[in-house]
Protein backbone atom coordinates (compact mmCIF):
# COMPACT_ATOMS: atom_id res chain seq x y z
CA UNK A 1 0.00 0.00 0.00
CA UNK A 2 1.24 3.48 -1.42
CA UNK A 3 -0.22 5.62 1.94
CA UNK A 4 0.23 9.52 2.19
CA UNK A 5 -0.48 12.04 4.06
CA UNK A 6 -1.74 15.01 2.25
CA UNK A 7 -2.48 17.29 5.43
CA UNK A 8 -0.49 18.51 8.05
CA UNK A 9 1.08 21.51 9.28
CA UNK A 10 4.82 22.15 10.72
CA UNK A 11 6.05 25.81 12.97
CA UNK A 12 5.58 27.53 9.54
CA UNK A 13 2.28 27.37 10.99
CA UNK A 14 1.69 29.49 14.05
CA UNK A 15 -0.42 27.40 15.73
CA UNK A 16 2.37 24.26 15.13
CA UNK A 17 5.54 23.25 17.15
CA UNK A 18 6.51 20.51 14.94
CA UNK A 19 9.88 20.75 12.81
CA UNK A 20 9.19 19.61 9.59
CA UNK A 21 12.13 16.37 10.25
CA UNK A 22 9.78 15.42 13.22
CA UNK A 23 6.46 15.29 11.28
CA UNK A 24 8.57 13.23 8.35
CA UNK A 25 9.89 10.58 10.82
CA UNK A 26 6.52 10.20 12.48
CA UNK A 27 5.10 9.51 9.03
CA UNK A 28 7.54 7.20 8.16
CA UNK A 29 7.26 5.28 11.29
CA UNK A 30 3.41 5.16 10.89
CA UNK A 31 4.10 3.60 7.19
CA UNK A 32 3.54 6.75 5.21
CA UNK A 33 5.69 7.06 2.01
CA UNK A 34 4.89 10.23 0.84
CA UNK A 35 3.59 13.06 2.86
CA UNK A 36 2.92 16.68 1.57
CA UNK A 37 3.22 19.67 4.20
CA UNK A 38 0.58 21.94 3.80
CA UNK A 39 1.19 24.96 6.36
CA UNK A 40 -1.45 27.83 7.14
CA UNK A 41 -1.59 30.53 4.94
CA UNK A 42 -5.38 32.75 5.91
CA UNK A 43 -6.35 35.64 4.88
CA UNK A 44 -8.46 36.03 8.56
CA UNK A 45 -7.76 35.81 11.70
CA UNK A 46 -9.98 34.69 14.51
CA UNK A 47 -11.59 37.93 15.21
CA UNK A 48 -11.81 38.96 11.81
CA UNK A 49 -8.82 40.67 10.87
CA UNK A 50 -6.98 40.69 7.24
CA UNK A 51 -3.80 39.29 7.16
CA UNK A 52 -1.45 39.61 4.17
CA UNK A 53 -2.58 38.84 0.77
CA UNK A 54 0.46 37.87 -0.09
CA UNK A 55 2.08 34.54 1.16
CA UNK A 56 5.89 34.80 2.38
CA UNK A 57 7.05 31.44 0.68
CA UNK A 58 10.60 32.05 2.57
CA UNK A 59 10.66 29.74 5.91
CA UNK A 60 8.24 27.10 4.29
CA UNK A 61 10.27 26.25 1.04
CA UNK A 62 13.49 26.97 2.69
CA UNK A 63 12.60 23.97 5.33
CA UNK A 64 11.38 21.98 2.68
CA UNK A 65 14.12 22.10 0.26
CA UNK A 66 16.04 21.18 3.12
CA UNK A 67 14.62 17.55 3.34
CA UNK A 68 12.49 17.11 0.44
CA UNK A 69 16.20 14.51 -0.57
CA UNK A 70 16.41 13.07 3.00
CA UNK A 71 14.79 9.25 2.47
CA UNK A 72 15.09 8.56 -0.84
CA UNK A 73 13.03 5.39 -1.94
CA UNK A 74 11.29 5.38 2.12
CA UNK A 75 9.70 9.02 2.02
CA UNK A 76 8.43 11.42 -1.02
CA UNK A 77 8.52 14.80 0.64
CA UNK A 78 6.15 17.01 -1.39
CA UNK A 79 5.25 21.11 -0.96
CA UNK A 80 1.57 22.26 -0.66
CA UNK A 81 0.03 25.11 1.37
CA UNK A 82 -3.08 25.22 3.03
CA UNK A 83 -5.29 28.28 1.84
CA UNK A 84 -7.87 29.89 4.48
CA UNK A 85 -10.51 32.27 3.05
CA UNK A 86 -8.72 33.12 -0.27
CA UNK A 87 -12.34 33.29 -1.57
CA UNK A 88 -11.67 37.22 -0.05
CA UNK A 89 -8.78 37.85 -2.52
CA UNK A 90 -8.74 35.30 -5.17
CA UNK A 91 -6.35 37.37 -7.48
CA UNK A 92 -4.02 37.55 -4.92
CA UNK A 93 -3.96 34.30 -3.94
CA UNK A 94 -4.02 33.16 -7.43
CA UNK A 95 -0.42 35.58 -7.63
CA UNK A 96 1.34 33.89 -4.74
CA UNK A 97 0.54 30.15 -6.08
CA UNK A 98 3.16 30.25 -9.03
CA UNK A 99 6.29 28.88 -7.46
CA UNK A 100 7.64 26.24 -9.29
CA UNK A 101 8.12 24.01 -6.64
CA UNK A 102 4.40 24.22 -5.79
CA UNK A 103 2.59 20.43 -5.97
CA UNK A 104 -0.97 21.27 -4.07
CA UNK A 105 -2.96 23.71 -2.53
CA UNK A 106 -6.14 23.49 0.07
CA UNK A 107 -8.65 25.53 -0.21
CA UNK A 108 -10.19 25.87 3.58
CA UNK A 109 -12.97 28.00 4.89
CA UNK A 110 -11.47 28.89 8.91
CA UNK A 111 -13.75 31.78 9.62
CA UNK A 112 -17.16 33.62 9.12
CA UNK A 113 -17.85 35.46 5.76
CA UNK A 114 -18.08 39.53 6.59
CA UNK A 115 -21.91 39.52 6.53
CA UNK A 116 -21.73 37.10 9.75
CA UNK A 117 -18.66 38.83 11.61
CA UNK A 118 -15.97 37.47 10.09
CA UNK A 119 -15.12 35.47 13.39
CA UNK A 120 -13.02 32.16 12.98
CA UNK A 121 -15.80 29.47 13.20
CA UNK A 122 -13.35 27.75 15.82
CA UNK A 123 -14.35 31.19 17.77
CA UNK A 124 -18.13 31.29 16.74
CA UNK A 125 -18.70 27.63 17.38
CA UNK A 126 -17.39 27.87 20.90
CA UNK A 127 -19.81 30.85 21.69
CA UNK A 128 -23.06 28.82 20.36
CA UNK A 129 -25.88 29.58 22.30
CA UNK A 130 -27.97 26.96 20.79
CA UNK A 131 -29.01 24.60 18.16
CA UNK A 132 -30.06 27.28 15.70
CA UNK A 133 -26.25 29.16 16.56
CA UNK A 134 -24.82 26.34 14.87
CA UNK A 135 -27.34 26.28 11.98
CA UNK A 136 -26.58 29.75 10.92
CA UNK A 137 -23.11 28.58 11.36
CA UNK A 138 -22.85 26.19 8.66
CA UNK A 139 -25.40 28.56 6.05
CA UNK A 140 -22.83 30.92 6.46
CA UNK A 141 -20.58 28.15 5.68
CA UNK A 142 -22.40 26.89 3.34
CA UNK A 143 -22.63 30.05 1.34
CA UNK A 144 -18.64 30.93 1.34
CA UNK A 145 -18.02 26.96 -0.07
CA UNK A 146 -20.39 27.96 -3.01
CA UNK A 147 -18.08 31.23 -3.73
CA UNK A 148 -14.80 29.09 -2.79
CA UNK A 149 -15.71 26.41 -5.11
CA UNK A 150 -16.04 28.73 -8.38
CA UNK A 151 -12.50 30.16 -7.54
CA UNK A 152 -9.03 28.98 -9.10
CA UNK A 153 -6.71 28.80 -6.22
CA UNK A 154 -7.34 25.10 -4.54
CA UNK A 155 -7.17 21.61 -5.36
CA UNK A 156 -9.17 20.05 -3.39
CA UNK A 157 -11.34 21.61 -0.44
CA UNK A 158 -10.44 21.25 2.75
CA UNK A 159 -12.26 19.64 5.62
CA UNK A 160 -15.67 20.13 3.97
CA UNK A 161 -17.36 19.40 7.28
CA UNK A 162 -14.82 21.87 9.36
CA UNK A 163 -17.78 23.89 11.61
CA UNK A 164 -18.93 20.17 12.96
CA UNK A 165 -15.67 19.68 14.64
CA UNK A 166 -17.03 22.29 16.85
CA UNK A 167 -20.35 23.42 16.58
CA UNK A 168 -21.23 21.19 20.49
CA UNK A 169 -22.05 18.17 19.59
CA UNK A 170 -24.96 17.76 21.97
CA UNK A 171 -26.92 20.03 18.79
CA UNK A 172 -26.96 16.97 16.71
CA UNK A 173 -25.91 19.17 14.07
CA UNK A 174 -25.05 17.39 10.99
CA UNK A 175 -24.59 17.89 6.91
CA UNK A 176 -27.44 16.23 5.89
CA UNK A 177 -30.04 19.60 5.58
CA UNK A 178 -27.77 20.96 3.42
CA UNK A 179 -27.05 17.97 1.28
CA UNK A 180 -28.73 18.97 -1.82
CA UNK A 181 -26.55 22.40 -1.90
CA UNK A 182 -23.37 20.05 -0.96
CA UNK A 183 -24.40 17.85 -3.64
CA UNK A 184 -24.22 20.73 -6.47
CA UNK A 185 -20.54 21.97 -4.76
CA UNK A 186 -19.15 18.67 -4.93
CA UNK A 187 -20.85 18.64 -9.15
CA UNK A 188 -18.58 21.78 -9.42
CA UNK A 189 -15.50 20.87 -8.41
CA UNK A 190 -16.12 17.08 -9.92
CA UNK A 191 -16.65 19.23 -13.41
CA UNK A 192 -13.45 21.16 -12.46
CA UNK A 193 -11.40 17.93 -11.94
CA UNK A 194 -10.41 19.32 -9.31
CA UNK A 195 -11.24 16.87 -5.27
CA UNK A 196 -11.86 17.09 -1.61
CA UNK A 197 -10.05 15.58 0.98
CA UNK A 198 -10.77 13.49 3.83
CA UNK A 199 -9.79 15.05 6.86
CA UNK A 200 -9.18 13.05 10.47
CA UNK A 201 -8.48 15.93 12.43
CA UNK A 202 -5.69 14.35 14.09
CA UNK A 203 -8.15 11.50 14.41
CA UNK A 204 -11.26 13.52 15.79
CA UNK A 205 -13.26 13.18 13.03
CA UNK A 206 -14.18 9.72 10.82
CA UNK A 207 -17.49 8.49 10.81
CA UNK A 208 -18.32 12.34 10.12
CA UNK A 209 -16.97 11.91 6.67
CA UNK A 210 -19.19 9.12 5.67
CA UNK A 211 -22.26 10.86 3.79
CA UNK A 212 -20.11 13.43 2.29
CA UNK A 213 -17.79 10.94 0.91
CA UNK A 214 -20.90 8.56 -0.11
CA UNK A 215 -22.33 11.58 -2.11
CA UNK A 216 -19.16 12.63 -3.76
CA UNK A 217 -18.55 8.95 -4.80
CA UNK A 218 -22.30 8.75 -6.14
CA UNK A 219 -21.71 11.81 -8.25
CA UNK A 220 -18.83 10.37 -9.86
CA UNK A 221 -16.27 12.29 -7.58
CA UNK A 222 -12.90 10.23 -7.54
CA UNK A 223 -9.96 12.84 -6.76
CA UNK A 224 -9.80 12.33 -2.98
CA UNK A 225 -6.91 12.82 -0.88
CA UNK A 226 -6.55 11.78 2.71
CA UNK A 227 -4.46 14.34 5.90
CA UNK A 228 -4.44 14.05 8.87
CA UNK A 229 -4.03 17.67 9.86
CA UNK A 230 -1.28 17.04 12.28
CA UNK A 231 0.23 20.04 14.19
CA UNK A 232 2.13 17.54 16.26
CA UNK A 233 3.98 14.31 15.52
CA UNK A 234 2.10 12.12 17.55
CA UNK A 235 -1.04 13.14 15.57
CA UNK A 236 0.75 12.34 11.76
CA UNK A 237 -1.15 9.60 10.26
CA UNK A 238 -4.02 9.49 13.21
CA UNK A 239 -6.93 7.20 12.62
CA UNK A 240 -5.74 6.23 9.13
CA UNK A 241 -6.66 2.58 9.72
CA UNK A 242 -10.41 3.60 10.51
CA UNK A 243 -10.20 6.53 7.64
CA UNK A 244 -8.78 3.64 4.66
CA UNK A 245 -11.85 1.28 5.96
CA UNK A 246 -14.47 4.15 5.21
CA UNK A 247 -12.68 4.88 2.04
CA UNK A 248 -12.97 1.63 0.93
CA UNK A 249 -16.60 1.44 2.13
CA UNK A 250 -17.41 4.22 0.10
CA UNK A 251 -16.48 2.43 -3.09
CA UNK A 252 -12.89 4.12 -3.43
CA UNK A 253 -9.81 2.01 -4.31
CA UNK A 254 -7.15 4.95 -4.50
CA UNK A 255 -6.26 8.27 -2.62
CA UNK A 256 -4.22 10.92 -5.07
CA UNK A 257 -1.37 12.69 -4.01
CA UNK A 258 -0.14 15.56 -6.55
CA UNK A 259 2.48 16.62 -9.21
CA UNK A 260 2.52 20.53 -9.87
CA UNK A 261 -1.17 20.69 -9.17
CA UNK A 262 -2.49 17.71 -11.41
CA UNK A 263 -3.82 14.55 -9.45
CA UNK A 264 -1.74 10.71 -9.72
CA UNK A 265 -3.88 7.91 -8.33
CA UNK A 266 -2.34 5.62 -6.10
CA UNK A 267 -4.39 2.40 -5.10
CA UNK A 268 -5.01 1.47 -1.45
CA UNK A 269 -5.41 -2.26 -2.10
CA UNK A 270 -2.10 -3.81 -4.29
ZN1 LIG B 1 -7.66 23.87 8.08
ZN1 LIG C 1 -4.77 22.28 8.43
Amino acid sequence: MYLSDYHFHTLCSSDSPAPLAQQAKAAMAAGVREICVTDHWNLLDQQGNRLPAVYDWGPSLAQWKKLRSRWPGRLELRLGVEVGNGVLDSAAVDASLTLPELDFVIGSLHSQSARAGGLGIFTAARACAGKEDGTAILDDYMDMLEELVDTRGWDVLGHIIYPLRYIPAEYGLDLHPWRDRLAEILRRVISQGKGIEFNTSAGATVDQWREVLALYRDLGGQVLTLGSDAHRPQQMAAAFPEALELIRETGFRWLCVYRSRTPLFCKIDS
